[in-house]
């Protein structure tokens, strides 16, 4: 399979994924999938899609929550 926005070949790989919201990041470990060699690019499975956006989902609630508290 090649990248979808530069033609590189994907490697199959397990990362830590780097997630920025509001300007706070976070990082979401162990994401299995399909990672481009030359950008940023990468395709998930389904069951690796749902634990990416469940966790991205509970870290903006998290960043929501702090700034909600940091006002006067
Ligand atoms: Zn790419």
């Amino acid at each position: 399979m090649r990248c979808v926005s530069c033609s590189s070949p994907l490697v199959k790989d397990v990362r830590d994924i780097t997630y920025t919201y509001k300007g706070q990041s976070t990082m979401i470990p162990r994401i299995g999938g399909e990672y481009c060699s030359n950008c940023d690019e990468s395709i998930h499975d389904e069951d690796e899609a749902n634990t990416l956006s469940l966790a991205m989902l509970e870290f903006n609630k998290s960043v929501d929550n702090d700034l909600k508290q940091k006002e006067p």
